[in-house]
């Protein structure tokens, strides 16, 4: 899948819409998810043109990937939630309902997460 420039993370990376960020370095942003699922919502996104994880993993730098990681790590202590926990999530394609084609982890966080996903199909 081709990267599209008009996704509304490359948007927000431009500057062209706003957002309300908590963290920013040299590889990576991170910003408040806009309709938050649990009490803590923190959307980590590298700044480099990558769909998924796929790609990402695939293609993006060591200096890139590295310092997308760190910056995960950075955000969750920076947010406080280490000690009570915390969940990182990224979909990637269909099945996973990606829906924006730039790669992201949900930093999710603040009340009992529950144990992993609920499986439908069992
Ligand atoms: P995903 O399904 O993993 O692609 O999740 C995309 C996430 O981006 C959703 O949780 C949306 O609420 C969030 N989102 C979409 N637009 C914005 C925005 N402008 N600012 C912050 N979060 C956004």
């Amino acid at each position: 899948m081709a990267y599209d420039d008009n996704n509304v993370f490359a948007k927000i990376l431009r500057g062209e819409i706003p957002c309300d960020k908590v963290y920013e370095n040299e590889h990576a942003i991170a910003f408040k998810d806009i309709n938050p699922q649990t009490p803590v919502h923190v959307l980590v996104v590298p700044k480099g043109r990558y769909v998924s994880s796929d790609d990402f993993a695939a293609d993006a730098s060591d200096a890139e990937i590295a310092g997308f990681f760190r910056a995960v790590g950075t955000v969750a202590r920076q947010l406080g939630v280490v000690a009570d926990g915390y969940r990182i999530l990224a979909n990637h394609g269909r099945d996973a309902h990606q829906e924006v084609p730039h790669f992201h982890v949900h930093i999710f966080a603040g009340q009992n997460l529950g144990r992993m996903i609920k499986p439908i199909d069992k």
